[in-house]
This record gives structure tokens, sequence and C-alpha cells, in this order.
């Protein structure tokens, strides 16, 4: 069942009961119904509150319809909408908690809403490419006043109860609860005192308008489309309240189902829906079902106060945990400490963090230079020198003191995390928790399972993971994991295009323009190219026939290493991030074309967006396939939060699919005629191959 009914001597409550949210699936659209007609046919009903179970009235449709036809199946939201506005008795809406979306709509279908304090009220479809569809866009104008109705519904943004209670002449709440354990109790004091007013108060027969009409949409056309520039959904929703202050309600309703319908199909609203689920679909790992037991994590401890060092303990103090850490000298502790106390300190300056949280959390921070201090904590994480000896005698001794159940995380971003793990006596504890820089703002966190790695300790990171605020994808243990793994090869081709005949700036403007937060050589500017040059010089001393273009190591050789020492393949002005082109570079990157006999050809930038991101996905395959990753949308994950890949394509999956695998693996097969390019790299991996000859998707 997932809606009650009860009666309250002449006041009937129904209660959506679909947890975690109550959600509005089709089968809580069934209950609903029938108990409507329950308390339209009982006579002793005189009105009727709706009220929600658990942790929400209702955050909007249920996400595991998502998608699907269920979602539109009668009784379809609209119709239980119109099933309350047209209802003889009155009906109230009892909001708690939560009221977003779908829920909202359907509260706004209600004659009259008692809210209590600390409600979230949002129409938060715009995040997922699309405008409310049930009426949000015409009803929240004439319930809120236009302009407040059209800001949340532009940004999509949660505002409590009470902030709205506080506008002059809204008409959203007939009155607030005192709180919501009373909630209940008041609604029903309230439907007894409206339960013989007529007529019924509709929120489709209330006046809609602006005063500054024309000019003010005018005004907010220009604010949405500085804002939005990659998402048509945002124009849309001023459209929608635009009309609503015109047209009669009904042509407005027309009007808002029409614009909902042409935003399903566009491929926007499909990649912003593709994650919306992709970064659910992130947390649960197929053999590790959602009830294995967890450990406690309770104390942290982290080893190494270097970059990542710092930015991971600020994740966990953040969250209220207290963070021990353990460097060789003091000097480097304080240095540490330091870095942390500046990053709050600036954030208190901005005004982001208040000082007393500030002062809470470098409580909880405590140092120490013995790792016999650190035997207590539930959790550990190393993020000490990039060197396998070094690692080594970490966990020698880590395994030497910790309790029994610790869990042992390395951040090692390209070592054999099994290896690591064997070097204790405990590898089923360990596994690789990989952040991202920096460590307190990137979103991402690549969970390394080994070999080895128990369930509960999987099941415990994920928790963990969540609790500081992060999304986590897991991976399997390879040279790079999934996300580096796959640069290389970005960053490979990258290369092949300055050998062929493009600028560094020329290829960033061009993957710039597609919607990458940064082309791959600003990016490299920005984590340090002597990083990668110390990678490449591992690797390939490894793979001694591997092809790939020198001049990233002439820029090494030249002490340009980025950012940090002012010069990289751009130069930087001190303070500030702008990447200005430096023609000494160009000419080294000329210099070096000749030296290799090539003649320079000029490349379009659809070649280069095509050449970069296929060879994501084509490395991607690969990964899929050896199982190194779970599944496709995982891989989109990793490259939204972990590379700014743009948000409105999806991920590099997810865009494959939108163009059609049969497409990419034709362009793939043209590159690989390049003979300046890495024929052996072009060849579809056999996972393409296969969807391509069964006609599927990677979301398939
Ligand atoms: P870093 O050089 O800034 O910091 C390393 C710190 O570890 C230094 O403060 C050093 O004093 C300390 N240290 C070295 N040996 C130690 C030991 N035996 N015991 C205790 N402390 C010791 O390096 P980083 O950039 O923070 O990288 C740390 C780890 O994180 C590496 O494994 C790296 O691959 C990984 N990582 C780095 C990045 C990045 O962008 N910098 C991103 C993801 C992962």
């Amino acid at each position: 069942m997932s809606a009650h009914y009860q009666v309250h001597g002449e006041i009937a409550v129904i209660t959506l009961d679909n947890p975690p949210v109550n959600g509005l699936g089709y089968v809580t659209r069934v209950a609903f119904v029938a108990a409507m007609a329950q308390a339209l046919a009982e006579n002793a009903v005189q009105a009727i509150v709706i009220t929600g179970a658990g942790k929400a009235f209702s955050g909007g449709a249920d996400i595991k319809e998502f998608g699907s036809p269920k979602a539109f199946q009668e009784p379809h939201l609209l119709s239980l909408i119109s099933l309350l506005e047209s209802s003889p008795k009155p009906v109230v809406a009892a909001l708690h908690s939560v009221a977003m979306g779908g829920g909202l709509e359907l509260a706004l279908g209600c004659h009259y809403r008692i809210a209590a304090p600390g409600t979230s009220i949002a129409l938060p479809e715009v995040k997922i490419g699309l405008l409310p569809g049930a009426g949000g866009t015409q009803r929240l104008p004439r319930a809120l006043g236009v302009e407040p109705a059209l800001n949340m519904i532009v940004s999509g943004e949660a505002i409590q109860s009470e902030m709205l209670a506080m506008l002059p002449g809204q008409k959203l709440f007939d009155t607030m609860a005192a709180s919501k354990d009373s909630l209940l109790d008041e609604a029903l004091a309230f439907a007894r005192s409206i339960a013989s007013v007529r007529p019924l108060p509709r929120v489709r027969d209330w006046p809609c308008k602006h005063p500054q009409g024309e000019a003010y949409f005018q005004f907010a056309r220009n604010m949405v489309k500085g804002m939005a520039k990659n998402f048509p959904a945002p124009a849309k929703c001023v459209d929608a309240v635009e009309i609503a202050t015109k047209k009669k309600f009904d042509d407005g309703m027309a009007a808002e189902r029409e614009i909902f319908i042409n935003l399903m199909w566009t491929p926007e609203s499909r990649s912003l829906r593709h994650l919306f689920l992709a970064e659910r679909a992130a947390s649960k790992i197929p053999d590790v079902p959602s009830d294995t037991p967890q450990r406690a994590i309770q104390t942290v401890a982290v080893i190494g106060a270097g970059t990542m060092g710092g930015g991971i303990a600020m994740n966990f103090l953040n969250a209220g945990l207290p963070v021990k850490m353990l460097e060789m000298q003091q000097e480097a502790l304080d240095r540490g400490i330091a870095t942390i106390r500046k990053n709050y300190e600036a954030q208190v300056k901005k005004g982001k963090l208040k000082q007393e949280k500030y002062d809470q959390r470098m409580a909880l921070l405590s140092t120490t230079l013995s790792y016999d201090d650190l035997k207590d904590a539930d959790l550990v994480i190393e993020a000490v020198f990039e060197e396998i000896g070094v690692k080594e005698a970490v966990f020698k001794e880590l395994d030497r003191v910790m309790k029994p159940g610790a869990i042992l995380a390395s951040n090692t971003s390209t070592l054999d995390l099994n290896r690591i793990a064997g070097f204790t006596q405990r590898p089923q504890d360990v596994l690789g928790l990989h952040f991202f820089s920096p460590a307190n703002v990137m979103k991402l966190l690549e969970v390394v399972r080994g070999e080895k790695t128990a369930k509960d300790v999987m099941a415990t990171v994920m928790a963990v993971a969540k609790k500081i605020r992060k999304t986590a994808v897991v991976s399997g243990v390879c040279d790079g994991f999934i996300g580096n793994r796959m640069i290389e090869q970005y960053g490979r081709q990258a290369g092949f295009l300055l050998d062929e005949g493009c600028t560094p700036a020329q290829v960033d403007r061009a993957v710039e323009k597609f919607g990458m937060a940064m082309g791959p050589f600003r990016m490299g500017d920005l984590a340090g190219n002597d990083i990668g040059w110390a990678i490449r010089k591992r690797r390939y001393l490894e793979k001694p026939g591997m092809k790939y273009s020198k001049t990233a190591d002439l820029l090494c050789e030249k002490g340009r290493f980025g950012q940090k020492t002012g010069a990289g393949w751009y130069d930087y002005v001190p303070g500030k991030r702008d990447a200005i082109p430096n023609a000494e570079v160009v000419a080294m990157v000329e210099a070096h074309r000749a030296s290799l006999g090539i003649t320079p050809r000029k490349v379009s930038d659809e070649e280069i967006v095509q050449r970069l991101v296929f060879s994501l996905v084509n490395e991607a395959a690969h990964i899929l396939e050896e199982g190194i990753a779970n599944k496709a949308s995982d891989i989109d994950i990793v490259y939204i939060f972990g590379y700014g890949f743009p948000p409105h394509r999806g991920g590099p999956l997810q865009y494959a699919d939108e163009l059609g695998l049969f497409n990419v693996v034709q362009a793939m097969q043209r590159f690989a005629q390049n003979p300046l390019d890495d024929a052996s790299f072009w060849q579809p991996a056999p996972l393409l191959q296969r969807l391509v000859a069964d006609g599927k998707t990677f979301g398939q």
C-alpha cells in the first residue's frame, strides 16, 4: 500500500507512503485515487487532509519510473491534480520535510496548504533539462508571485517554507504549523475551520500579473542566457511563466505541456537525465548488496600532509570526523596544517564559513610523527610520494600498528594497488581511495577495489564517500584506474595534433567550445606538466614501442611545468589563471614538427574534438570489457565529476550513444588511416564492434 486512508472525526487523512520520499509512482497514484474516492463517497467526511509518511510530503516523480511509460500511465499526475482541484470537499495539503517537483504541483492542486517550518520547497525539473510539467509553471506564479516563482523554476533550488511564508502577498501557504510534530493536529484543526467555506479556492482562478511584464521578462531572458548557455530548459521556463501572465489558465497548461514534451526530446535533457540516474547508480556495486554490514568509521588518519593529504583531511573535518595527520618531520606537518588553515580562513573571509565552524573543524585536527599514535583510527588514508618503495614502508608500518579491522587506503594515482595490499598481512582491508586535486573541492572519488578487498570494506567506504559528499565510482586495478587511463589516450591525441599542425591554443579552444571545462594543454599547466613527464618516463620505459609526441617532454626540459612555475604551454601572471599563448612554445612545436619532416596541415575543430573525445570512448570500451568499470554510466560520472566533461553532453559514452556508435566507429577507422597517428590504438575495441554489430548502445 503506498497511500493510507484514515478518518479523524469528520476529516479524512490520506497519507502518501512510498519510501524513501513518497515518489508519485504508478502504484502510489492508484492508491491515492482509491483513497480520494473513499473520502468523497463517505458522507461523514467533510474535508480531506493530504500528507506524507516519514521523511517527506513528496519528492515528486518516482525515479524508478524515470523514462518508462509507467510514468505517464493513467492515473497520471495531471489527473490526480484535477481530481483534487475539482473535489467538492475541501482538500488541505499538509507539507513537511520535502515538497518538490510533482509533490509541490500536487499540493498546488489542493484548495489549501499548511506547511511545517523547515520544509524544502522546490521545482527542480530544470536540473534535468525540463520544466515542471504538471502545472507548476502556471500555478506557482499565481500562488507565490511571478518573480519568486520564476526564480525557483529557473534555478530549481529549494527554499525553506518559512522563507517563502514571509514573502509579501504570497498565497502558497494559508498558514504555517508550529512544527513538524504538530503539523497533523494543526492541519486537522485548520480543515475543520474551513470545512463549510464555499466557494472552494482554486489556484487556477487566481490572477497572474507582473507590473512591468515585458521589461521584466526581457531582463529575465538576458540573465538566463548568460548563465545557461548550453541548456535550453531555463529559457523555456521563462517562456512558460510569461505565458502564465498572458494567457488563460487552460491555454497556459497546454503551452506548458508542449514545451515539456519538446524538452524531453532534447539531447541536453536526455544527457542530464542520464547523469541523474548514473549518479545514483554509481554507488551500487553488483556483488555488494545494499544490506552488506559496514564497519564503523569514527576516526580517520592521514599519512602525508602535502597537496593531497591536506585536502583529504579537510573532507573529513568538514563532515565532523576527527583526523590525525602523520608526517616524517614536524616542519612538513606545520606546512600542511598552515595550508589547511589558509584554505578555511579564505572561506571565512568570503563569508562561506562561520568562524565558529572553522574553530570546531580545526579542533578536530591533530598531528603526530609516530605511527603508534594512529593505531586506533578506523580508516587511514596514505597520501605520500608516488614511489612504490615509500608506499611499501608506510603500509608495513600500518600493518604493524593498526588495530584489527581498520581500513587501510592508498591515494595512489598509478601504482598497483594489489602490490600495495601485498605489503600487509591483511590485504582484505586494503583499497584505493583516489581523490582528485584539489581534494577538498573535487566531487569525484575513485574507489579502487583490490583483488582481495573485502565486501564490507567496499560497502563501508561507499557510505563514507556519501558522508563526505563525494560521488564515488568503483574502479578495478589497472594503470591509471578509470580516469587517468583514459586521459592518457586523450593526451596522446593532443600531442599528435600538435605534430600535425595545431597550436596548443587551437586544440584547447576547440574542445572548450565543445564544452570541456579546460582543454588538454591548459589542464596540463594546471596539474603540472612534470607529473605527466614522470609518468611517461616510467610507462613508456615499460612499453618501448609506444608512439607519442615528444613535444611535452621538450616543454618539460625547458622547465615549463605549468602554473606553478609561471610558464607551461602558456605563460601566467602571478595571482592570475589566464593562459597567455607563448611564441617560443609555438616555435618549439613547429621546430619539432619540422625535425620529424612533417608538413603542417590545417586540422578542423571537428576533427580535434572527435579525436580527443573518441580516444576516451575507445579506451573506455576496453575498460568496460576488462571489468575495470562495472558499467558505462560509471565512466561518464568519472569524466563529468573529475575531468570537466560537459554535463549537457552526459559523459563520453552517453555522447557516443547520442552520435550513434556506428558513426563513432567509422570515424575511428578513418583516423587509423592517418600515418602520423597510432593506427593500432584506433582499432575499435571489441566491445564497441559488438555493440555496433548488434545495433546497441553503451547505455543498453
Ligand atoms: P606531495 O608531494 O604534495 O605530498 C606528499 C607528502 O608526503 C609530503 O608532505 C611528504 O613530506 C610526505 N611524505 C613522504 N614520505 C612520507 C612518509 N614515508 N611518511 C609520511 N609522510 C611522507 O604529493 P601529493 O601531490 O599530495 O601526492 C600524494 C599522493 O597522492 C601520491 O600518491 C599521488 O600520486 C597521489 N595523487 C596526487 C594527485 C595530485 O594532483 N597531486 C591527485 C591524485 C592522487
